[in-house]
């Protein structure tokens, strides 16, 4: 018998839509906020830089929904970022950020989920990030919201509590390199397809999360996310 093969890209739900958003890939920016920039050892305005995650590395959320997530092998400092996700819609290479808007879908609120400790040794030895940001489940992320309802957001709170007691709170518009910016840059590396997702940096205040811990992320006028460590 021949064995037969298939893969499904991970759905993010989209906001008001039956439909869901498949994952292509997922694309992260590092220090993007200045203050978390110094807290991981940056100074100043350095350019953006990126790494990866499998696409099924993806953790969808539906709203009003609190995801399980695996506390994953191989840690035992698993730290929340949470972040603003942009999904493209419409792919390009070289877009310029003037142009930038007309290739977001939408936005979504996610967690890129890192295992500090192994991430340390990494730079320390001056190796690849990916066993330290793209584990299974790093992912998080809650629904999608269509740029078309909500317009693009360039500044709003973005803050995230784990057991009720804040630990992040920034501003989007304290971003270092702004999403247009980002999807340019980013473009002059990569062809962006429909399905990519940014994950656009945290804001300080990354810390570690423990079985049992409830997270709970939110960004001004595009959503929540809620997430129990099990
Ligand atoms: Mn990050």
């Amino acid at each position: 018998m021949q064995q037969q093969f298939s893969l499904t890209p991970p759905l993010v739900p989209i906001a008001g839509s039956d439909a869901g958003f498949p994952v292509r890939r997922i694309y992260c920016v590092a220090r993007n906020y200045a203050e978390h920039a110094r807290e991981m050892g940056s100074s100043g305005r350095e350019a953006p830089f990126f790494f990866m995650k499998p696409a099924d590395a993806a953790l969808p959320v539906a709203a009003g929904t609190t995801g399980p997530m695996k506390y994953p092998p191989k840690t035992a400092d698993l730290h929340h970022e949470v972040e603003l996700v942009v999904a493209i819609g419409r792919g390009g290479r070289n877009i310029a950020a003037a142009s930038a808007y007309e290739h977001i879908f939408g936005y979504a609120i996610g967690l890129d989920m890192t295992r500090r400790d192994l991430q340390a040794e990494l730079k320390k030895q001056g190796r690849p990030w990916d066993v330290a940001k793209g584990f299974d489940q790093s992912a998080p992320i809650g629904a999608i919201q269509p740029a078309a309802a909500i317009g693009h957001p360039a500044q709003g709170a973005i803050r995230l509590d784990v057991n009720g007691d804040e630990r992040q709170r920034g501003d989007l518009a304290d971003m270092i390199w702004w999403v247009p910016e980002i999807v340019a840059i980013l473009s002059e590396y990569f062809e962006l397809a429909p399905g990519d997702l940014i994950f656009t940096g945290t804001p300080a205040g990354v810390g570690p999360v423990k079985r049992g811990d409830v997270l709970f992320g939110s960004i001004e006028n595009v959503g929540s996310l809620s997430v129990a460590i099990a």
